[in-house]
């Protein structure tokens, strides 16, 4: 598909796209990314597209989610690839915004959400979801989209989103996408093109872990062993394990002894400098 994919770069040229699609009726949705484009992203610019007749998507690298010594500068950005595969997907409108408009000088407004925010990722990267926070509430009020699509990936974050959301009364209605793996089982994300090739050999086996842990638990496992042999089984493996949790799916609460509710396993870990993070589903009686 060819057509044309205009990138804007000021709030107000997208306020006026987006006002002259809303007046014809037209629904909008919104797919928030950091560029670095990759088929995790674009799983969720077609959902975007069968959801709603307009698909906008965002590229914005968000320096406040980024904690000094963290990759913000060698973070990879290729605008003009990126816009290549969303031009082949049909993506209506490219917004693209410099840090100087994302965050005008003087600018001193941070949204925070507090207790779903503070664990798992929260704890390590205690800037990161206040960041996260801030930059997609401004994005949903940039764009006042009808639909904003986020990944399982960050499943914390889309939790964390579809909250303030709420608390704020935002008019946008928050899609979670699942999430896409290689081959392999690594899931996609920008940050694996840092691997090394040897680190890239031993990625898959996080995703692996979780998927035996989750079996276990399935099959009445005890959650502290199950977790423990997984963390210890990583670390021999040669990752260093930031953490493996269980947690309660909707809340985010942890889960010691037996759960009411859904359980997912969730892990952040490094190889190297690279850290990456994935979750799994407990099935119950599978
Ligand atoms: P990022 O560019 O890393 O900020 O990600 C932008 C969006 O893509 C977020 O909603 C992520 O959760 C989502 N995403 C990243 N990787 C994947 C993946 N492997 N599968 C599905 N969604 C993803």
């Amino acid at each position: 598909m060819s057509r044309t994919m205009p990138t804007v770069r000021s709030v107000k040229s997208l306020r006026t796209r987006v006002h002259q699609w809303r007046g014809t009726g037209e629904t909008v949705a919104l797919v928030p990314t950091m560029g670095a484009l990759h088929d995790g992203h674009l799983s969720l610019v077609r959902l975007a597209r069968r959801r709603a007749d307009r698909t906008i998507v965002s590229i914005f690298v968000n320096p406040t989610q980024f904690a000094p010594g963290e990759d913000f500068s060698s973070y990879p950005r290729d605008e003009k690839s990126d816009k290549t595969m969303l031009r082949e997907l049909g993506v209506d409108l490219v917004f693209a915004p410099s840090a100087e408009i994302m965050y005008p000088p003087g600018a001193s407004t941070r949204v925070t959400v507090d207790g779903i925010s503070e664990g798992l990722c929260g704890a390590s990267r205690l800037h990161f979801f206040g960041g996260v926070a801030t930059v997609v509430t401004k994005l949903l009020v940039q764009c006042q989209a009808d639909f904003a699509i986020f990944g399982e990936k960050d499943y914390q974050q889309l939790l964390v989103i579809k909250r303030l959301v709420r608390d704020l009364h935002i008019p946008t209605k928050i899609l979670g996408g699942p999430i896409v793996r290689e081959p392999d089982g690594l899931a996609m994300s920008s940050r694996n093109a840092y691997l090394t090739p040897r680190e890239r050999e031993t990625a898959p086996l996080l995703y692996e872990t979780l998927r035996n842990a989750a079996k276990k638990l399935a099959a009445g496992g005890r959650i502290g062993s199950t977790l423990g042999q997984s963390r210890a089984y990583l670390k021999k493996a040669g990752f260093a394990v930031d953490y493996v949790d269980a947690r309660d799916t909707v809340t985010l609460s942890p889960v010691k002894g037996q759960s009411a509710g859904p359980i997912r396993l969730f892990a952040a870990v490094y190889l190297g400098k690279t850290r990456l993070i994935d979750n799994v589903p407990v099935k119950p009686g599978r």
